[in-house]
């Protein structure tokens, strides 16, 4: 068994297929909490849906929780004191507490045939009333509802909602919610089939696997009336209950999954790093005081608090992830950088260039990693490019003095025996030097005359080391006789 004192959370995710940001969100709130207060994560897979069910998703929750590092303590890969932590591999489990149910009074067995219910719904929606179960088989005396499990009448069973009265309950975000048990439905807890609901397992598994803290979306706060109804009448402790607020796209619309931005894989293809993820999505919707926004997950531990959750809806900020993302290239080491730069670099350059200086170029501005590509794409092939870059009112440039810098610095940069930044550097600072203007005069046309573009990572030098000595050289060249056109 677990320890009865411990804080014991879980993420009990559906296998659908991808790992959208909200689940991720609902997932790091359960793990904070947890280790927050020394407790249990645990991980429980939701599949009684299996129409619903999604090859291979599991292993993507999997993979999401330990590339983020939300680690669990107990779960269906390796086991714990109260698995199975799949729910189709505990059937038996759900009928039989449904079956107790029975005897206690707070469910009961229903006959219905399709065609009755089918009719009911018509009728309910001719009248533009809510469909809700008629109680039809409600008050089924014991005997009867023997012979008709007797003759094998295929049932459901539903649960019995009180039909007077209200059911109030604590949400720790959301505060006390009341809803009057006339406005709820005698929900199936188990279907034709033998298999329980969704709503009837997760009640059962969260109070058999001895979950303290239910964290979860705002999208089951309404049905969370029915869930207490069901532990009272189970005579079950009623776990505390925390709701997180929606992860909005904008003002109106909820984050989706057709928009292509709403799954954790998607911000990883988009080149926004795992930490940088993690943290923008803890701030969905908490926040932990202050002004300090960079947080790792050891940091957060130290800091949650369910205080700090929101019931506002939390706008997904993609300049703020953009700004978070940065903040953490920007704190890794050149090496690092290097490492998960490259496959990107070698998506943007194909030919032979220095990896390092690259990247080295990169990391003070990089937002996101999937920018490097089009950055880098003069490399490999100089752009066609009109003589107007030339032309920079800032750096005081025009067609004349471009023309002759490119030349002088054709000249000095042609002398040059070992093509390194040290040399380049001194070449072309030396020479602004000597002509007496700013360096921009010298620097802006050669760094147009190699890139072809008007903004690039890194300056003339840089670039000029990435091309190598020919290339640079050809390009300058290209240059000049570009200017020579419009003189
Ligand atoms: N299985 C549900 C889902 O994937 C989670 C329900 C819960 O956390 O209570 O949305």
């Amino acid at each position: 068994m677990f320890n009865k004192d411990e804080v014991r959370t879980r993420f009990a995710p559906s296998p659908t297929g991808y790992m959208h940001v909200g689940n991720l969100r609902t997932a790091l709130y359960a793990y904070l909490i947890a280790k927050s207060k020394g407790g249990k994560f645990i991980l429980r897979i939701e599949d009684t849906d299996q129409e619903r069910y999604v090859e291979g998703a599991v292993d993507i929750i999997y993979k999401t929780l330990k590339d983020t590092g939300l680690i669990w303590d107990e779960g269906p890969d390796i086991g714990g004191p109260v698995g199975p932590y799949i729910q189709s591999q505990r059937r038996d489990i759900y009928k039989k507490y449904a079956e107790e149910l029975v005897e206690r009074g707070g469910a009961y067995y229903c006959f219905c045939t399709k065609e009755r219910l089918e009719e009911m719904r018509r009728i309910h929606e001719a009248s533009g009333m809510p469909n809700k179960y008629d109680g039809h088989c409600r008050h089924l005396s014991k005997e009867e509802v023997n012979e008709l499990l007797a003759k094998g009448v295929p049932y459901v069973i539903r649960q019995k909602i009180p039909e007077t009265g209200e059911t109030t309950f604590h949400d720790e975000v959301f505060g006390d919610i009341t809803a009057p048990n006339e406005t709820l439905d005698d929900n199936i807890l188990i279907k034709t089939d033998g298999l329980p609901t969704y709503n009837f397992a997760n009640v059962i598994d969260d109070h058999l696997m001895g979950i303290t803290h239910v964290v979860r979306g705002i999208e089951y706060l309404s049905s969370t009336p029915k869930y207490n109804l069901l532990y009272e009448a189970f005579g079950w402790e009623i776990p505390t209950y925390i709701h997180c607020p929606p992860v909005m796209k904008d003002a109106t619309q909820k984050l989706s999954k057709r928009n292509g931005d709403a799954s954790y894989e998607d911000l990883i293809n988009k080149g926004y790093l795992t930490e940088a993820v993690l943290n923008y999505i803890a701030l969905l919707g908490w926040s932990p005081g202050g002004e300090r926004e960079i947080y790792t997950l050891p940091e957060m531990v130290k800091v949650f608090d369910i205080s700090g959750i929101s019931k506002s809806p939390a706008i997904f900020d993609n300049n703020k992830l953009d700004w978070i993302n940065g903040e953490y290239i920007r704190a890794m080491s050149l090496e690092k950088f290097h490492e998960i730069a490259l496959p990107w670099i070698k998506k943007g350059v194909k030919s032979e260039t220095d990896t390092k200086l690259i990247a080295e170029v990169l990391q003070p501005r990089c937002v996101k990693l999937s920018d490097i590509p089009e950055q880098l794409d003069f490399i490999d092939k100089l752009p066609d490019y009109s003589a107007d870059l030339y032309v920079s009112k800032k750096m005081k440039t025009n067609y004349q003095n471009s023309l002759s810098s490119l030349k002088e610095a054709k000249a000095v940069l042609e002398k040059l025996t070992d093509w390194t930044r040290d040399n380049i550097h001194e070449a072309l600072f030396g020479l602004a030097a000597s002509l007496q203007v700013k360096n921009g005069i010298v620097l802006w046309p050669v760094r147009v005359a190699l890139s072809g573009k008007q903004f690039t990572p890194g300056g003339a030098v840089e670039i000029a080391v990435m091309l190598g000595r020919d290339e640079s050289l050809s390009r300058i060249d290209k240059g000049i006789e570009l200017l020579k056109k419009v003189q």
